[in-house]
């Protein structure tokens, strides 16, 4: 099958075409023909080389598919063949203490889609485990059901089901323009929160403002006056850092009393220093915004069906371009979410 392999770490130009092996499906495991795989800041990351635990060359980069069943494992009762799914970004064990609580994001036995000798979604075909894949109604395109779960599941998890997000609250959302970011403003709008955007771009603005945002702030300083400001001095209930190290001191700084700080994206490998007692002053609660659990890819899809949320889908490029859209996601030329198709 035709994939895109990395045999070396190094800028986007080690994202090769190439002929492989097709995977062959383990008895839970079905085989997918993929039909769309979102690129990710998180790929960029292993490929430059800024992110080495779990890189084992050569390797076949994809967390976020979805595709057609074409094959079913022995041991497969819940899905046949021609069955559309959708995946998370892992494989859950389906056996441990997290994933019988229901907890499967923390499972200590999951297998990432990509790591270690797992072909990933760059690929024509993908095996994935039955726990990893939740299936997709037709209503739902192949290009939304691949992104859901990085780019939407991450924020559903933070803002529903650890900030508890209400009505009424305020909503930071940094680096609004990227992948993550436009699906951050359109979840905190859908829970009734007044969202106001940071971002770097001036040419962003117009489009952050139809995903749903409130007010919008250009910066690539320090923030927090200008948006504490738009808050008439109250402060910010829940910030979604998209962005990390660069922009945490100041987008710490905008929290009102008994804000929650979502840790959702750390863009390099930087140390912040902060002082603790500011959290012990405010009530700060920092929360690491661990990704999907199998439960909310399911209501994200189920979500988009009824048409309660669109995840935001940037361009559509053919799989043999993958170098291209690292390089366009490097230098910040997309809005949203690039989707690769084989
Ligand atoms: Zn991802
Ligand atoms: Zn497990």
């Amino acid at each position: 099958m035709r994939a895109i392999v990395m045999s070396e770490v190094g800028g986007p130009e080690v994202l090769k075409e190439s002929e492989i092996d097709r995977p062959e499906p383990k008895a839970h495991e079905v085989l997918i023909k993929v039909c769309a795989c979102g690129v990710c800041g998180h790929d960029a990351l292993e490929r430059s080389g800024v992110m080495k635990r779990h890189v084992e060359l050569p390797m076949v980069l994809g967390h976020e598919v979805a595709g057609e069943v074409v094959e079913v494992g022995s041991a497969v009762s819940t899905l046949k063949v021609g069955d559309r799914v959708a995946t998370l970004q892992r494989q859950p064990c389906g056996e441990c203490y997290y994933c019988r609580r229901g907890q499967d994001s923390a499972c200590p036995n999951n297998r990432f889609f990509g790591h270690r000798g797992h072909t990933g979604g760059y690929a024509e075909y993908m095996a994935a485990s039955t726990r990893a894949v939740v299936k997709l109604p037709d209503e739902v395109p192949y290009e939304q059901g691949a992104v859901l779960a990085c780019t939407a599941g991450t924020i559903l998890n933070g803002l529903r089901d650890e900030a508890n997000l209400r009505a009424g609250e305020t909503v930071l959302v940094t680096g609004a323009g990227g992948g993550l970011g436009v699906n951050s403003i359109k979840l905190a709008k859908l829970f009734g929160g007044y969202v106001i955007a940071q971002t770097t771009s001036e040419q962003k603005v117009d489009a952050l403002r139809a995903a749903g945002a409130d007010e919008v702030v250009v910066s690539r300083g320090a923030f927090h006056e200008e948006v504490v400001k738009l808050t008439d001095g109250y402060g910010i209930d829940v910030v979604v850092d998209n962005v990390g190290a660069p922009v945490f001191k100041t987008a710490f700084r905008t929290l009102a009393p008994y804000g929650r700080f979502l840790v959702v994206g750390q863009v390099n490998g930087d140390p912040v220093n902060f002082n603790l007692a500011f959290m012990i002053q405010k009530g700060i609660r920092m929360i690491g915004c661990k990704s999907t659990r199998w439960t909310q890819l399911h209501d994200l899809v189920e979500m988009t069906r009824r048409g309660l949320f669109t995840p935001d889908v940037g361009q559509v490029m053919p799989l043999e371009h993958a170098a291209e859209a690292h390089r366009q996601l490097e230098d910040r030329q997309v809005i949203g979410r690039t989707v690769l198709v084989p």
